[in-house]
């Protein structure tokens, strides 16, 4: 007996991807639990570790040195991210808001979103200072503001432990690149008061011998772009202004209806909040039994308890309490690699110190890498010679094991055209209609899942499917959808049709068509297929027509699939992968439209750069030379490919190509949502591209066609 895929049955929603969340991910990729789904909403692809922040800030790490890439950590554990930003909790009918998402439905949440230290009070902090929480935003505006050039003047406000921490280590950072101008560390009491004297005073130390200007008991009028204006008059100089006096809380959280003690999420021994099904964890709960400060220290020992008790909800096990500890050992850097370790009042520091807790940190953030995602199926006892051949082809692409040819399921169906007002659009799997002298274009499409997240999964289909409709300059008027849904309880079902028509429904109305009807069915795993009608005002865009002499045109960059492979494996950058979400959501309206007088004109799929073309020069009796270094490829692709990573339709693509040909590999790159490939006259390209500028839509002359029928020169 075969065993069936288990049902799912609750969803289990993290809001933020804060310390505490991330180490749950990792423990629940470890120990899936059957049944469960799990969605992590967080704003961006990564979350920064605020241990190495200083650190950064000084220039002994670089960014990528201390963010969590939440994505990879997500395909570990087996759950969907949703790159967004909470802005609400619905407890009566258990979803969550985040803009631009349908509501987020749970059966048990927990939030971990940080705190802010924004000072919306302050005049013109908002304008022109930056926060140092959340860490994300800031690490990656004093990136930038480094990278300058001449004398830099920079303040800290708030001379609290990370105040004095960050002050310490921007004017290390610019005084190692010699820009170095003042830096100052201003505080509206005594500053570093949070620690004991003793340690206090090698802080105070660091601080003189590094020259930074310490001014306490000081309040601040405004904050203008170069300076900071003081209620007794003085001016200080800054033309970078951070704060990290406090901790405020999310004001969103306000409108929850869960108890709070300032702002923050009042939670129980169990880290439940006043809502049973609802947890905090981190900076944003307050321990209502044993209060302790905002510390990562608190949120990374929370992660076991709090994973136990998400777990527990619904397992039906008893829930465990989490037991604060008094104090922790406090380890602070002083800008170069020097650091002080101070617990229980006693201060120690030094350079060994600095190592000692470059290698905690390093140790921490150890545990996000190299995450190898859930086993490929294991082999039965018996099975067919080709199987793992089959498999290694479908799951960890790398050289081509199995030879697949055109025919395989992704590619486009053979269709015989049997009457005269039905026209096949040769090569691009689309069919014109005559309906009593009005044309239609009539395109299909079905796509198993990408990512985890049947909301992301509905907006690439949707976009690959209208993509395919304005290649042929076409406007898309109907569509049908069909949903394929995995084992899951009727409750989960409708929770995640309602994801995927709300998404569809919205795609297809700003591309200005609906949604006629729809049809669900059960299978092995979520899969969507939209077939989509679109009105001819003029002829249709086919690949016959380019001429010699023509340019070719590149609406997109390509390497979406090796990057979705990559994904799968948990091996591609979630910022490479945000870019690549970004570029493949982009409408092809506008710039079908611009190129409505190409000559030819097609989308670029699941066959490659390579293929399509090869089809667009047989449809049009010509040939075709493109540079390589003209084509635009996503970030983080090329990297991929030379590790050996292919999607697994890069095989097929290469049929028929000759084998001695020196191709980059990305030309083979089978593409989802790609861009158009356009033959565009040139005494017409000039005036093209200044309109595809005009309308923000990137393209790339990348050839021309050439008069050779059927060669296609590849140029370096
Ligand atoms: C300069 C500096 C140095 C520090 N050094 C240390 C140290 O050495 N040791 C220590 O123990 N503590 C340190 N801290 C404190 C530490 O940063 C925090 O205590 C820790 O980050 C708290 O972790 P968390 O899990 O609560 O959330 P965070 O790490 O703050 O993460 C919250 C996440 O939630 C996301 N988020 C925010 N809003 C939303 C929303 N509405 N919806 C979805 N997601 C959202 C954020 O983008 C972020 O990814 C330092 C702080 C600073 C500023």
């Amino acid at each position: 007996m075969q065993t069936p895929t288990l049902p799912a049955t609750k969803d289990v929603v993290l809001i933020g991807g804060g310390h505490a969340h991330a180490l749950v991910l990792r423990s629940w990729g470890l120990k899936p639990l059957a049944g469960a789904r799990v969605t992590v909403i967080n704003p961006g692809p990564t979350a920064p570790y605020s241990g190495m922040l200083p650190g950064f800030v000084a220039g002994h790490y670089d960014l990528a040195a201390l963010d969590i890439d939440l994505v990879q950590l997500a395909r570990f554990a087996g759950a969907r991210v949703i790159l967004g930003r909470a802005t609400g909790i619905d407890r009566e009918n258990k979803q969550i808001t985040v803009p631009g998402q349908p509501p987020i439905a749970f059966d048990v949440a927990s939030v971990d979103v940080g705190i802010t230290s924004d000072m919306p009070l302050l005049s013109g902090f908002r304008d022109h200072a930056v926060p140092a929480k959340p860490l994300g935003p800031f690490a990656a505006k004093w990136d930038a503001f480094r990278a300058g050039d001449g004398p830099a003047h920079v303040a800290v406000i708030g001379g609290g432990v990370a105040g004095a921490e960050l002050i310490l280590a921007m004017a290390y950072s610019l005084r190692e690149r010699g820009r170095l101008g003042t830096t100052t560390l201003i505080d509206s009491a005594a500053a570093l008061t949070a620690i004991p004297e003793a340690a206090a005073r090698i802080v105070r130390n660091q601080l003189s011998a590094l020259g930074v200007s310490l001014i306490e008991n000081a309040k601040i009028t405004r904050v203008w772009p170069h300076s900071i204006t003081l209620t007794d008059g003085r001016e200080v100089q800054s033309d970078f202004t951070t704060g990290a006096a406090g901790a405020r809380p999310y004001g969103w959280l306000q409108e929850t209806g869960l108890a709070l003690s300032d702002g923050f999420v009042d939670v129980n021994a169990m880290l439940q909040s006043s809502d049973p099904h609802i947890f905090a964890t981190g900076d944003c709960a307050h321990l209502t039994q044993s209060p302790r400060p905002k510390a990562g220290v608190y949120a990374v020992r929370q992660a076991p308890i709090l994973y136990h008790n998400l777990r527990a909800m619904i397992t039906g096990d008893r829930l465990k309490p989490y037991k604060a500890q008094k104090d922790y050992l406090k380890l602070i850097s002083l800008g170069g690699k020097s650091a002080l370790g101070e617990k229980f009042g006693t201060p120690f520091s030094g350079p060994q110190i600095w190592r000692w807790k470059n290698h905690i940190d390093q140790s921490f953030m150890a545990q996000f890498r190299d995450l190898i995602p859930q086993d490929p199926p294991k082999l039965p006892a018996e099975y067919t010679e080709d199987l793992p051949n089959a498999l290694a082809n479908n799951t960890v692409s790398g050289s081509c094991k199995t030879k697949l040819d055109h025919t395989s399921p992704a590619q486009h169906l053979p269709c015989q055209t049997r009457c005269a007002d039905i026209e096949h659009l040769q090569g691009d799997s689309a069919a014109m209609v005559d309906v009593q002298g009005k044309r239609q274009v009539v395109v299909t499409d079905h796509m198993t899942m990408l990512t985890l997240d049947p909301i992301l999964n509905t907006r690439i289909a949707a976009s690959h499917a209208l993509g395919r409709i304005w290649a042929t300059g076409a406007q898309p008027k109907t569509a049908t959808v069909t949903v394929t849904l995995p084992p899951m309880t009727p409750s989960l079902q409708s929770r995640t049709l309602q994801e995927v028509m709300t998404v569809a429904a919205e795609v297809f109305e700003q591309a200005g068509a609906q949604i006629i009807t729809g049809h669900s069915a059960a299978g092995q795993e979520l899969a969507l297929g939209f077939t989509v009608t679109g009105d001819l005002q003029g002829p249709a865009s086919t690949l016959a027509g380019a001429q010699p002499g023509d340019a070719l045109i590149l609406t997109k960059a390509l390497g979406t699939g090796v990057l979705w492979a990559a994904e799968r494996q948990a091996k591609a950058n979630g910022g490479d992968l945000a870019d690549a979400i970004a570029q493949m959501l982009r409408p092809l309206g506008p710039s079908a439209q611009i190129l409505s007088k190409a000559h030819a004109m097609t989308h670029v799929g699941s066959l490659g750069l390579l293929g399509h073309l090869q089809a667009l020069c047989a449809a049009s009796n010509c040939g075709a030379q493109i540079t390589t270094h003209h084509i635009p490829v996503l970030p983080g692709v090329a990297s991929l490919l030379d590790a050996g990573l292919r999607a697994p339709l890069d095989c097929a693509n290469r049929t028929g190509f000759a084998s001695d040909r020196t191709a980059p590999d990305v030309l083979f790159d089978p593409q989802t949502c790609g861009g158009l490939l356009a033959a565009v006259a040139p005494d017409y390209i000039d005036a093209v591209i200044d309109a595809l500028d005009a309308q923000d839509e990137p393209a790339a002359v990348i050839g021309q066609i050439t008069n050779k029928t059927g060669d296609i020169q590849i140029i370096a």
